[in-house]
């Protein structure tokens, strides 16, 4: 049988070493191979991070492509370090993907931002070093995984609930296993993320992956870390994490076709959304 989070929360160890296990069984691959893939991705992941911080090029649709700049290099009146860093480096992905630059979907490109904004966020701002993240992202993947069995990870089907829900509660129990949280708590914090994600539309304007797509990024990544905060004193979802997976499919299903990816309705219609189609060439298919 398949992983699921109950057997998942289950694991007397770190949630990750079940879902590598799963993992190697199915494929066959060695341990060390799958390792040295997710070192490789984790490399990209800060490459994006390290070079979208310091660009300020549009965008393709000239949408986004200063924001994590700006945060980044912006006084911080809250004083909250940690908060500013996970945001940029989150946007700070997103924006390189909507520039076409190299990134890893995690799960998909447009929220590609979320697990290395949570991730790479908490670690920096701990000093704990890249190799440690390995592991957490192993989990991640795991996440992820469980969650496409249910549900097609994807805003056309799903609306985004099912792209940054599912990113949030990646990077959410990423981050709980980093910092030492146990299997269960990791599963929880996921099922925390995706929750409060539930419902969330998929309306990027003129069907660039900009706007919303970059800020939501940045966004969610802090809602994952709270999530892991959350599991990490020891609250858990009362509604138990697969059954969470089976909510957000539900929703996915009854949310209309306007608001899965479409164009048709949303951030999308809005009259500044369909001034900028038109100025880029397109004919919105919004009905008012
Ligand atoms: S709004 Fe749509 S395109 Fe943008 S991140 Fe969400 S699911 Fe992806």
């Amino acid at each position: 049988m398949p992983l699921s989070f109950a057997d998942l929360e289950k694991a007397e160890g770190p949630a990750s070493e079940l879902v590598l296990k799963e993992e190697l069984e199915e494929t066959g691959l060695s341990r060390e191979f799958v390792l040295e893939v997710m070192r490789g991705r984790l490399e990209v992941m800060r490459k994006a991070i390290e070079r979208g911080l310091k660009s300020d090029a549009p965008s393709v649709a000239g949408m986004v492509g200063w924001n994590a700049k700006t945060l980044w290099e912006a006084e911080d009146p809250l004083k909250a370090p940690l908060l500013k860093r996970v945001q940029a480096y989150a946007m700070a992905v997103n924006e390189e993907n909507a520039r076409m630059g190299k990134i890893v979907a995690a799960p998909t490109a447009g929220s590609a931002g979320t697990v290395p904004g949570a991730l790479f966020g908490v670690a920096d701002h701990l000093g704990i070093p890249d190799e440690r993240l390995v592991m957490p992202l192993v989990l991640a993947g795991g996440v992820a995984k469980i969650i496409s069995r249910q549900v097609f990870i994807a805003g056309a089907t799903g609306g985004c609930q099912a792209e940054i829900g599912a990113s949030a509660a990646m990077a959410a129990a990423a981050v709980t296993e980093l910092l030492g949280g146990s299997a269960e708590a990791s599963v929880h914090a996921a099922a925390l993320a995706l929750q409060n994600a539930l419902g969330l539309v998929c309306d990027p304007v003129g069907g660039y992956v900009e706007i919303p797509c970059v800020m939501r990024n940045g966004f969610f990544s802090v809602h994952a870390v709270s999530a892991a905060q959350q599991a990490l004193a020891g609250i858990r979802s009362f509604i138990p994490p697969d059954e969470v997976v089976l909510a957000l499919a539900k929703i996915g299903r009854l949310l209309p076709p306007e608001l899965k990816e479409t164009g048709r309705g949303g951030l999308a219609c809005t009259p500044t959304a369909v001034r900028k189609v038109q100025e880029l060439g397109g004919t919105p298919p919004c009905d008012d």
